[in-house]
């Protein structure tokens, strides 16, 4: 224990205070409580004028009355046994300790009394020596009590049965401090060690991952390929875990930030359906979103953390899933004219949870049923960490299952809004009509819905209905409304094609797959990829477009080439530098590499570069150490953008590369994606060719 503990360290001054005015209260005798030192913790009670206005006024009375209430108590301590003595100026006092772990940090002290008539020559000798007024001080010995000796050994009994309990308190509050240390110090060993590995695992991923990505781009046989590209996603998948179990030990040792910002939650949420799209792969699941219209355009929130609680839901919807539909209901309800409520719930038609297991799927690295779960993978830390990212955020999970029929899982979260107004409006919806042609019945279900919420009249056909005969009919009974032709990609036959090239005013939607190729059609025909929303209804009725971004081309991510920038790659591992390197290599730029701080220092001051990638972990000097001799010594290199490459996937690690003057960072295993869009983003627009 420290040497200067107080006792209000571990019992409350209020406590003390009320104790003592008890004890003071029942016996009629004065007490006070002190600190082991003897310096009063507690305002004294019942105490007499001879002791508060003489004794303790006199600076050497005071501190002769602190050294006999501290000897008392110790002389308790050391006998193990009440014990009073006389102070200074001849009161009996007795004491009591009050003691933890062996150590005595208090007492609790009382009396003030005499047991026989004073003697008034000693008492005017003491009052000069102390320095107070003889006559004054004799005056005041006066009115102290005289007690039989029989009551202050029973006052003396109580006080030490009290100084005990007091003891006790204070003992356990100092094994749950104790305690409470030795767990703090256990969380941060773990989160410590768990930052560590995923650092050191992070850094051979990157050439794993890398080197798969790279050697995709050989000509392969293709059972090689398909061999690699097995590699490089259980890579990925491997490094989903590590972050899963990063963002857990967050969580623990209570270091996971909520950052909120503006975002516009349709895009969030239009963004985390296209993602799940490209999860679907071959199975027979049709992604409905379903948005709630008004819908405000500016929410104010972690998106990040939104997202990731969406995804993981989500990703588990489709995992869990063999046919049937996953679908995304977005909807809020008002708070108050600052807040909304956002209701998301992710429903699936899969092989749902039994009724006994719904509490445990939220246990950390539960999977329940794992023998019927073998084929999917997971580390059971999904749930367990959106219910608290939820938890951080307000917010809820709730879920509700059936076993062999699905699962509904939802949350709702408090959110302030930025700008109330509405993202989907469609300008006149009484001047459209829109009819449907869909094989998939949740489609079709979505396309009513969706139009139904923007107020636009909607028809759905059969898939083996004559579309053109139904068309027609629709042309005359309103011919006020502008007709859109909504037909899935697998009905959309030469028929249709013929019918929109001779009707150029109606506008055909070709509703296609997420990864399918669609041949180009009449200038009056748009694509919509799927999942179909009321954002795509709104955007194809206003302004003609889906509003979409092509997939593939967004695929095309080296979209560029930049043979005039020198770009300058700083890293000390050999692997990483030939992997960074060859991720680079089509854009084509003038490369040129160092292994340490020093050698990045000479390369600049041999030539310019355009951007500089720079590893943050490197022996002697480290890339922030580098950056900052860059800054400051080499005016040249003012604004030349320093990129940080690290495997330190920690939150706030980016505000310490931007304050240590770096541009950005893109972490590790370096993704081709990443990588490329970050050099496009800093390098400067003179000297990015867009050709591709
Ligand atoms: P993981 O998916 O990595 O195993 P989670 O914490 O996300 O971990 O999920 C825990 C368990 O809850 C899963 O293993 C599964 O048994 C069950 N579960 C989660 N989502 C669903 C779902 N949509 N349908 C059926 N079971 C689910």
């Amino acid at each position: 224990m420290e040497s200067d503990t107080r006792l209000t360290d571990y019992i409350d001054k209020s406590i003390l205070q009320t104790i003592q005015d008890s004890f003071s209260d029942m016996t009629g005798l004065a007490a006070i409580t002190t600190n082991a030192d003897g310096s009063a913790v507690t305002e004294g009670s019942g105490f007499c004028r001879f002791c508060t206005e003489l004794n303790r006024k006199c600076p050497l009375g005071k501190q002769l009355c602190e050294y006999s209430d501290k000897t008392g108590a110790m002389g308790t301590h050391m006998n193990g046994r009440p014990n009073w003595y006389k102070c200074h100026a001849g009161l009996i006092d007795f004491s009591a300790p009050i003691v933890v772990g062996g150590e005595m940090i208090g007492c609790f002290v009382g009396g003030q009394v005499i047991t026989e008539a004073p003697d008034e020559a000693k008492c005017r000798e003491h009052a000069a020596r102390i320095g107070a007024d003889p006559d004054e001080y004799w005056a005041a010995l006066k009115e102290v009590n005289i007690v039989s000796e029989d009551r202050i050994q029973k006052a003396m009994d109580f006080l030490y049965t009290i100084s005990g309990v007091l003891s006790d308190m204070a003992y356990s509050k100092y094994n749950t401090e104790k305690a409470n240390v030795e767990i703090e110090r256990a969380t941060r060993m773990k989160s410590d060690f768990l930052a560590n590995m995923s650092h050191e695992i992070r850094t051979p991923m990157n050439a794993v991952i890398g080197m798969a990505e790279m050697a995709l781009r050989e000509d392969l046989p293709e059972s090689a390929r398909r061999y690699i590209s097995q590699i490089k996603s259980s890579g990925r998948a491997l490094l989903t875990i590590i972050d899963d179990i990063l963002d857990f030990s967050r969580i623990e040792s209570g270091k996971m930030n909520i950052s909120p910002v503006e975002y516009e939650p349709v895009s969030l949420f239009n963004g985390v359906a296209g993602i799940i799209m490209t999860r679907l792969m071959d199975k027979n699941i049709e992604l409905v979103l379903n948005l709630n219209v008004d819908m405000p355009r500016l929410l104010y929130g972690d998106c990040t953390r939104i997202r990731q609680v969406l995804i993981n839901l989500a990703n588990n919807a489709v995992k869990f899933t063999d046919s049937g539909q996953v679908r995304f209901v977005v909807d809020f309800s008002r708070i108050d004219d600052e807040y909304i409520m956002l209701n998301v719930s992710v429903e699936d038609t899969g092989i749902g949870i039994k009724q006994e297991n719904l509490e445990k799927i939220f246990d950390s690295f539960s999977q329940v049923d794992s023998k019927r779960n073998r084929s999917t993978e997971g580390t059971g830390l999904g749930l367990a960490i959106s219910r608290e990212l939820l938890n951080l955020m307000n917010g809820q999970l709730h879920v509700e299952s059936e076993y062999k029929r699905g699962s509904v899982f939802s949350f709702k979260l408090p959110q302030k809004v930025i700008d109330p107004a509405p993202t989907m409006v469609v300008k006149d919806p009484d001047k459209a009509l829109v009819i449907g042609m869909f094989r998939n019945e949740y489609v079709a279900d979505g396309f009513t819905w969706d139009a139904s919420k923007l107020g636009v009249s909607a028809m759905l056909l059969a898939p083996d209905a004559d579309l053109v005969l139904a068309a027609d009919t629709a042309i005359k009974r309103n011919p006020d409304r502008k007709l859109y032709l909504f037909v899935d990609q697998e009905l959309f036959d030469s028929e249709k094609r013929a019918f929109l090239e001779k009707n150029p005013d109606i506008t055909g939607v070709m509703v296609s797959e997420f990864f399918s190729t669609v041949d180009n059609g009449p200038d009056n025909l748009l694509i919509a990829r799927k999942p179909l929303s009321a954002m795509s209804l709104t955007m194809i009725i206003n302004h003609g477009n889906t509003g979409f971004e092509d997939v593939t081309e967004k695929a095309e991510v080296m979209s560029f080439t930049a043979p005039d920038a020198g770009i300058l790659i700083v890293e000390d591992n050999p692997v990483n530098l030939t992997v960074t390197e060859g991720l680079l290599e089509p854009l084509g730029m003038n490369i040129k590499t160092a292994s340490s701080g020093k050698e990045a220092i000479r390369k600049i001051e041999e030539e310019h570069f355009d951007l500089i990638l720079m590893d943050h972990m490197m022996p002697e000097m480290d890339g922030v150490e580098t950056t900052r001799i860059i800054r400051r010594m080499y005016p040249d290199y003012a604004d030349v953008p320093i990129i940080a490459l690290t495997a330190n996937a920690v939150s706030g690690v980016k505000d310490v590369f931007l304050s240590e003057g770096m541009n950005d960072f893109i972490t590790k295993p370096v993704e081709l994606r990443t990588l490329a869009s970050v050099i496009r983003k800093w390098l400067p627009a003179d000297k990015v060719n867009q050709e591709l």
